[in-house]
This record gives structure tokens, C-alpha cells and sequence, in this order.
């Protein structure tokens, strides 16, 4: 099959398809019905081929850069602003999580107890039984603060880990920008 090449007409710009053997000859527009010499062979060459192939030419190439180029604008833009965002986000979310959380184990403070109790004497530990009720009604009473401050905590990191997950997005996105052709 002979290599066709897309050529225009010179007078209603209609698409012509032209081959190596029309070079120099006489063409008759079939939109316009005028009539037109095809060019010479070395610049029919030149002519991008019927269906995109490789020999484009410089305007062609130029319009398909021009048509990906605000694909890769707005990725690396969008990129780059979600990246920045969600960073700020995070971090302002994961400081602010620091902040809140108190290091306040109840178990640890609970096994501590328990390991002096192995070192008292019966008497001690009588009186120590004595006010249990108390001491463990204060020990559960003074966790509640804590504890709502741990929880709240809590949330403000899993919203810092959701920041950066969407910054991370933004990320892929700013360095697929780069790595996009065209
Ligand atoms: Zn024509």
C-alpha cells in the first residue's frame, strides 16, 4: 500500500491525501473541484503522513504540544497546591494532636500499685484497702480529662494522616506533571 501524505488545498483547504507518485502533477480538488500542482517529491516527504505518523511537521508538532501542554499546567499547578495545602494541614492538625495529647497511662500508673503492694507489710496494706474505694474513684476521676483530651487527640492525628494521604495524591500528581510528554 503506498504511503499516503495529507496535504491542503490551496484554495478551499479542504484535506487532500497525496502519494510520492502525484509529485509535481497536476491535483483536482474534490471539495472545490479546482485544480492545483502536488508538490515535488522531497516536499511531499516533508508532509505529515495520512493517519499521524512520524514525520510530522513542525506546525503539527507545535499544535499537539500546544493541546497537552494545560494538561500538564494543571497537574503540576493542582499538584502543587494540594500538595502545599494538605502539608500545612497536616502538620497544623499533627502539632496540634502533640499538643492535646497528655502521656497518661492508667494501666501503667494501675501496675505500679500493684508491684509496691508486693513489698508492704500486712499492715500496710490494710490501710491501704482501707481508702481502695477512694484511691481508685480518684484515679478513674482524675483520667476522665485525660482521657477526653487522648480521644480528641486521637482524632486530630487520624485527620493529619488523612492531610498527608491527600497531599501524597498531590505529590503523584506534581511529579507526573514532570514526567508527562508534551
Ligand atoms: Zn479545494
Amino acid at each position: 500500500m503506498a504511503v499516503r501524505y495529507s496535504f491542503e488545498c490551496p484554495q478551499c483547504h479542504a484535506p487532500v491525501e497525496l502519494t510520492t507518485t502525484q509529485a509535481g502533477q497536476e491535483i483536482s480538488c474534490s471539495s472545490c473541484e479546482s485544480t492545483f500542482l502536488a508538490p515535488k517529491l522531497g516536499d511531499i516527504k516533508k508532509l505529515p503522513l495520512v493517519g499521524g505518523g512520524e514525520a510530522e511537521t513542525g506546525k503539527r508538532r507545535a499544535s499537539k504540544a500546544k493541546s497537552g501542554s494545560p494538561v500538564k499546567g494543571w497537574l503540576f499547578a493542582g499538584g502543587l497546591l494540594l500538595a502545599a495545602i494538605a502539608g500545612i494541614s497536616g502538620y497544623l492538625a499533627q502539632d496540634y494532636a502533640n499538643d492535646l495529647h497528655v502521656p497518661f497511662d492508667i494501666e501503667e500508673v494501675v501496675a505500679k500499685e500493684l508491684r509496691s503492694v508486693d513489698e508492704m507489710s500486712p499492715a500496710e496494706i490494710y490501710g491501704i484497702a482501707v481508702g481502695a474505694c477512694d484511691e481508685s474513684f480518684q484515679l478513674e476521676y482524675r483520667e476522665v480529662p485525660y482521657r477526653t483530651q487522648n480521644i480528641k487527640a486521637g482524632i486530630f492525628q487520624n485527620v493529619a494522616w488523612v492531610c498527608w494521604a491527600v497531599g501524597g495524591i498531590g505529590v503523584l500528581m506534581l511529579l507526573s506533571s514532570l514526567f508527562l510528554k508534551k
